[in-house]
């Protein structure tokens, strides 16, 4: 059996390799803060020093990391994964990262007889808890077979988007419209409260029109609408992610007025100190800057 590391062990990579580890997997674990690692090393993983630990120990290695800072720091990092592994070790990223840096660790991997695939994960932190998962993978058919195991462990759809890279690609076009639609839900609930008018009906007309969305129905009642605002998706990431697409995209010279408009309505958010709060909760922040009385149900 293929011995498997995990290293990013935070709202997203505690459940999912825990989820690995309750279905029989040999897990490897690293994580800079030690909370990260007591609840999977309950489940028995191993608890290792390092990345570089992790990656002696390991066939395979998934990262699930805040962002590409900490994946390259992991990856091409002295004490990190392609320095410290054997040939034919293969990385799994899942963090959401700029696709550039999954082309340079895909390079350094190739250069080293190891291989990278990316697989970013969509949905819910609650999917995640659940092993409900959609990942969106890049990597060559091979890879992409020997991973099948664990991700569907983690997962209950995968989509093979094609080559390695086209899964981060794949993550950033589908979290522009996730990430604008929590502003976009934050200007029109904001209107409806100041207009006074019901929320439940407000709601009830909505998802009964082509005006609703995903993160509408299906994210915020449980969330900001329920009074939650605890990540979930922190708003610190999702302004990260909004950086990460318009960068991509002035680099393709593809011009994106509304998610440049929105990635500084998230950086208002973080100058008053909401990063750390869901993202649904761009809602709060404008009814909090508007003095207006935040939507619940
Ligand atoms: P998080 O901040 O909760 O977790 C990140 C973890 O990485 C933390 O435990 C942190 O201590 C650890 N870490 C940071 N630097 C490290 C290093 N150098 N070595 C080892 N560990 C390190 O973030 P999250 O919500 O779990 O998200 C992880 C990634 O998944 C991000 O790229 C995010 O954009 C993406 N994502 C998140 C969600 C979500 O709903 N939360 C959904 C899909 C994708």
């Amino acid at each position: 059996m293929a011995r498997i590391g995990f290293i990013g062990l935070g709202r997203m990579g505690r459940p999912m390799a825990s989820n690995l580890r309750k279905k029989g997997f040999e897990l490897a674990v690293y994580d800079v803060d030690p909370a990260g690692v007591r609840p999977l090393a309950e489940l028995g993983a191993t608890d290792a020093a390092s990345a570089a630990e992790v990656a002696r120990q390991s066939d395979i290695v998934f990262t699930m990391l805040p962002g590409s800072p900490e994946v390259e720091a992991t990856v091409l990092g002295k004490d990190g994964l392609i320095a410290n592994g054997r040939a034919g070790l293969l990385i799994v990223d899942m963090s959401t990262i700029d696709p550039r840096t999954t082309d340079r660790i895909a390079q350094a991997a190739r250069d080293s007889g190891m291989s990278v695939v990316d697989a970013p994960v969509g949905r819910l932190a609650s999917h995640a808890d659940r092993g409900e998962c959609l990942f969106m993978v890049g990597g060559s058919v091979d890879d992409v077979a020997r991973v099948q195991p664990m991700l569907q462990a983690m997962g209950s759809t995968i989509h093979h988007c094609g080559d390695v890279g086209t899964g981060i690609r794949t993550k950033l076009v589908n979290n522009y419209l996730a990430v604008v639609s929590c502003q976009l839900n934050a200007e029109a609930l904001a209107l409806s409260q100041r207009f006074g008018l019901d929320l439940h009906k407000t709601l009830e007309v909505i998802h009964g029109t082509t005006a609703t969305n995903g993160q509408l129905k299906i994210a915020w009642p449980a969330k900001v609408l329920a009074g939650d605002i605890e990540p979930g998706f922190a708003i610190d990431l999702a302004h990260k992610d909004l950086t990460l697409i318009l960068t991509a995209a002035n680099d393709q010279r593809v011009p994106m007025p509304v998610a440049a408009a929105a990635r500084e309505a998230y950086s208002m958010a973080r100058a008053a100190r909401w990063g750390r709060k869901d993202f649904s909760a761009m809602v709060d922040v404008l009814c909090d800057q508007a003095g207006i009385e935040k939507p619940r149900l």
